[in-house]
């Protein structure tokens, strides 16, 4: 499932060289953040992921100023996504890739907006959920050579003192899925999707279990497969981030958006971005892919530091532009 890194356009800059001077100035700012391999560095337990403090900080700096909205746009369900960034009031979040938001009430922002969306399940989707789980759990049985391998990574990492405890998750529960509660893969247990996470996983283990993950789909085409860093999630809903920035962008009308995401999935917000700026209803547009893959992003930077540097220069140019009153 690795992916040699591709090089291609455009090549990595410094968080220095990002021309960031339209949001700087922007009448009204939108900043919309992915949550994991951006603010967050990616965790072989992403439960355990949290934000860079530089990141923390600049977020919290960002959403306190002015005419500038931040928003986490993530493919976490909601729940999960602010217990994990503990994001200031004012941020706005978009979770399980564009199903679901929370674009709570602002007084800062005077907007008096607030739009909640989490709907309910089909009953079509609720029975795809159910086959998804019904496959992710007869894996063991199915792979005889992947399990063994799957066993072996954990009795290697049960005997790590600090790993952290695996099962029990509130929001989304994230679980051992076995039958004998011994095999080590993951899965993140969302209200529209289920994702298994495949990092730290010797490759052929990981292969096999997304070769296994994505044998559902045969069976109903309706399934939804994203394939990310290191995870395979299969979703029932059709939401897309692009759906997830579209609704940002009619609730927050910005007059320039910002938009930061490191997997494939935010390469659908790259593309509504670029439609919306297109369309002229942003004056302005920024697209920044982290890390090495292929992307239609206009700037590259490497890693969650260099978002973290980018966030704080963002700060700081922006403070100058629009003063620090609440105005
Ligand atoms: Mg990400």
């Amino acid at each position: 499932m690795t992916i040699e890194p591709t090089v291609s356009a455009p090549a990595v800059s410094t968080p220095a060289e990002v021309a960031l001077r339209d949001l700087a100035t922007a009448d009204s700012l939108l900043l919309a953040l992915d949550f994991d391999g951006v603010l967050a560095p990616l965790q072989d337990d992403p439960s355990t992921s949290r934000m860079v403090p530089q990141s923390a900080a600049a977020v919290e700096a960002l959403a306190s100023l002015p005419r500038t909205r931040v928003a986490l746009v993530s493919g976490r369900d909601i729940a999960t996504l602010r217990r994990l960034s503990e994001p200031p009031d004012s941020v706005w979040l978009i979770g399980s890739h564009g199903a679901e938001a929370e674009l709570g009430d602002s007084a800062a922002h005077g907007d008096g907006s607030s739009v909640m969306r989490s709907p309910e399940l089909t009953r079509a989707e609720a029975e795809m959920l159910a086959a998804i789980d019904a496959h992710l759990d007869a894996f063991e049985h199915s792979l005889p050579n992947a399990e063994r391998t799957l066993r072996a990574n954990a009795a290697a990492r049960a005997t790590g003192a600090s790993e952290p405890a695996r099962a029990g998750g509130s929001d989304s529960t994230v679980r051992a899925a076995s039958t004998g509660g011994t095999s080590d893969f993951l899965i993140e247990r969302k209200p529209y999707s289920r994702t298994v996470h495949t990092r730290g996983l010797a490759p052929e283990a990981a292969a096999a279990l997304h070769e296994h993950a994505t044998d559902v789909v045969a069976e109903f085409p309706d399934i939804r497969v994203i394939e990310g860093h290191d995870i395979t999630e299969l979703a029932v809903k059709q939401a897309t981030k692009g759906d997830g920035i579209r609704l940002l962008a009619r609730a927050s009308r910005p007059t320039a958006l910002g938009c930061l995401g490191d997997d494939v999935t935010d390469e659908d917000s790259f593309a509504a971005l670029d439609e919306l700026t297109e369309a002229r209803v942003l004056e302005a547009g920024l697209t920044v892919k982290v890390g090495s893959a292929q992307t239609r992003a206009s700037w590259r930077i490497a890693d969650p530091a260099a978002v973290a540097e980018l966030l704080g220069r963002l700060v700081r140019e922006r403070r100058e532009h629009v003063g620090t009153d609440h105005g």
